[in-house]
């Protein structure tokens, strides 16, 4: 079998007495949608930070593409192929949306400064192929503060493409846009993955989403991982319907 693209190993993270991450194990295979759920407070968003470094682990490991990235500074993880949208914000409000993943892009570059980066149409080209794949090519020179919540998301999501992330982890990709626009990222997602061989790990709580999208579902539950299984099983599944589905339906 091949290496999973992401292995987490005996994660611990505490916040005073508080255990958010309690010994948490998983691995995601490469091209996976994989789905974290779980109530308010589990530890989802905490597990993800820990993942990207935002966050030191007590203890535990984490493995990219089998190298161990535990404690390696949040931008080089980015380098590595690994990027995270939405909760925390990285748009620039005040640049126009073209800036913002023109921006994105030439931080990605290696070198430290590069002279032609002063021209207002570096990178034209490819900064328009991110945007027009999200489909907000039109709003290139529109300021980004002003983009609806759906278009911010998805120039979020066109910022994290600049830095040709393998494995692109989301924080409740639907929270907050209408359902017809939720669907229509989460068919961003999908085309993502498909298209460009891209690995998802996405917190949602919006079941349909969830359902619809995920290829395995992870569940937690008060920092613990107790189930990673199947849509079909995950549903079923009577310690999940206890601890999750059933006080949500
Ligand atoms: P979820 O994303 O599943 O809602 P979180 O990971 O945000 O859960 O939070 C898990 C637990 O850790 C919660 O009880 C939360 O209050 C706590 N927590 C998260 N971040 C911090 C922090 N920086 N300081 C103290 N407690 C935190
Ligand atoms: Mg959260």
């Amino acid at each position: 079998m091949s290496e999973p693209i992401l292995r987490v190993e005996h994660l611990n993270r505490y916040f005073g007495a508080l255990h958010a991450t309690d010994d948490v194990s998983f691995e995601v295979p490469k091209g996976q949608i994989r789905a974290v759920i779980g109530p308010n407070g589990a530890g989802k968003s905490t597990l993800m930070d820990l993942i990207c470094n935002r966050t030191t682990p007590n203890s535990g490991k984490v493995y990219f593409k089998g190298e161990d990235i535990t404690g390696l500074a949040p931008y080089k993880i980015v380098r590595k192929g690994m990027c995270k949208c939405f909760q925390i914000t990285q748009i620039f409000s005040n640049l126009t949306v073209f800036e913002n993943v023109q921006i994105a892009r030439i931080n990605m570059g290696k070198k430290v400064f590069d002279f032609r980066a002063k021209k207002d149409n570096f990178l034209e080209q490819e900064v328009n192929e991110f945007l027009s794949y999200v489909g907000i090519q039109d709003k290139a020179n529109s300021i980004s503060g002003y983009l609806s919540y759906g278009d911010q998301r998805r120039l979020d999501i066109a910022i994290a493409l600049s830095m040709e992330p393998t494995l692109l982890i989301l924080d409740e990709p639907a929270a907050g846009v209408a359902r017809e626009e939720a669907y229509k990222l989460m068919d961003l997602v999908k085309k993502l993955a498909k298209d460009r061989d891209m690995t998802i790990l996405f917190i949602e709580h919006d079941m349909d989403i969830i359902f619809n999208y995920s290829d395995v579902i992870s569940v937690m539950s008060n920092g613990s991982l107790i189930a990673s299984d199947t849509p079909a099983n995950i549903k079923n599944n009577d310690f999940v319907q206890k601890a999750y589905l059933g006080s949500n339906k």
